[in-house]
């Protein structure tokens, strides 16, 4: 059967807009969907034209080519938050993969529940969450994560995933790997706790309540101090373009951690199952790159780790400061640093 186009169908739509770093040329097509049955149709339409699908958020962790995309953009935009099962222990909630993920974790604090209230603030779909298993604070979507349901453009039918299937390690998953382009994810599960929530282990958070006098904080008062934490940190990508935590942390093994610290004693360094993890944020502070301009990008002043895109520069000046940015650290560390954003071209 030959498929219909998908509702509001658009050609050639600049996909910087849709991103929050404020980068990317025009795509072929472009079609919002708010249901199922719409990003079915919408997939098997790109399928019978031979049109790749590129499937978006809210654009939060994509650099998209300036070259533009021969590709259909679906926006997914699908809605739902609603609670699915519960007992004394936990409750179990059902979001569509549309939801604003902050929208998502201010309504699961509010019914006091736990597991998500770190994540605050963190921009993007709730859909997005399990792609790079998104996480801040010691929190990350694995952690609550009961299942995907997304619709498989291989066997061209709706499935679910559970939270082995979906792959996830640190700051990744299949969905990036082994899995990439198969998967349009349409909702997720999350199975959240009704006891006290986890006392926060980071530094930042500790010292943010200490100083209101809160000693072990409920779920609304770690949402609190994580917000109040990053507005003083992190950009708004609403005012400043920029697509969060521009690297990921390096994990590196304890003879590399010995090595490293042989001549930086201080270096920073958490236990990660055998290894350790480095944070990248402070190995781009040693390299005086906390503020510093290049191609008309920024590394913001409040945290190195996030560049900034004040002036709208393109893909290839952005190419040009990670490269430079990587071979800074490099040459003074022998450490090579990876991009968390996932580039699209
Ligand atoms: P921070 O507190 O300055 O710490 C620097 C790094 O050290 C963090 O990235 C964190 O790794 C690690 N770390 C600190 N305390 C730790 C602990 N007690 N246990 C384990 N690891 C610890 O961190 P920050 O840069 O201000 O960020 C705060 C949190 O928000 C972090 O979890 C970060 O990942 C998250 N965040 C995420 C994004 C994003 O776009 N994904 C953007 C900004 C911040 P982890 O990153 O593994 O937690």
């Amino acid at each position: 059967m030959t498929q219909h186009p998908p509702k509001n169908l658009r050609e050639q739509v600049k996909v910087a807009p849709y991103t929050t770093m404020r980068v990317g040329g025009p795509c072929d097509f472009f079609a919002e969907v708010d249901d199922v049955a719409g990003v079915a149709a919408a997939c098997e339409w790109a399928g019978e034209q031979e049109i790749e699908v590129f499937v978006l958020g809210e654009g939060s962790n994509v650099i998209v080519s300036d070259a533009g995309l021969h590709r259909l953009v679906l926006k997914i935009e699908i809605p739902g938050f609603e609670v699915i099962d519960e007992d004394d222990e936990s409750a179990t909630l059902q979001i569509g993969a549309g939801e604003h993920w902050d929208h998502v974790v201010e309504r699961a604090v509010k019914l006091d529940l736990a597991g998500i209230e770190a994540m605050s603030m963190i921009p993007g779909t709730a859909g997005a969450t399990p792609v790079q298993n998104a996480g801040a604070y010691g929190q990350e979507i694995a952690n609550t994560l009961v299942e995907v349901q997304a619709y498989d453009r291989l066997i061209h039918k709706m499935a679910t995933l559970n939270r082995e299937e979906c792959g996830f390690g640190y700051r990744d998953s299949a969905f990036k790997g082994a899995m990439s382009g198969r998967y349009v994810i349409v909702g997720v599960t999350l199975k959240l706790s009704k006891q006290p929530p986890a006392e926060p282990t980071y530094a930042s958070l500790k010292r943010y309540l200490e100083a209101q006098d809160i000693h072990k904080p409920n779920v609304a008062q770690i949402r609190s101090a994580v917000m109040a934490v990053r507005a003083r940190i992190l950009p708004d990508p609403s005012v400043v373009p920029n697509a969060g935590s521009f690297f990921k942390n390096p994990i590196v093994n304890k003879r590399e951690l010995d090595r490293l610290r042989l001549p930086y004693p201080d270096m920073p360094a958490f236990e990660f199952g055998d290894d350790y993890k480095l944070a990248a944020g402070w190995l781009l502070d040693q390299c005086g790159l906390k503020g510093a301009e290049h191609y008309g990008l920024k590394l913001h002043s409040g945290h190195a780790l996030v560049i900034t895109n004040p002036n709208h520069a393109g893909y290839a000046d952005l190419m040009k400061l990670v490269e430079y940015v990587v071979a800074v650290v490099y040459d003074r560390f022998g450490v090579t640093l990876e991009p968390e954003p996932q580039f699209i071209t």
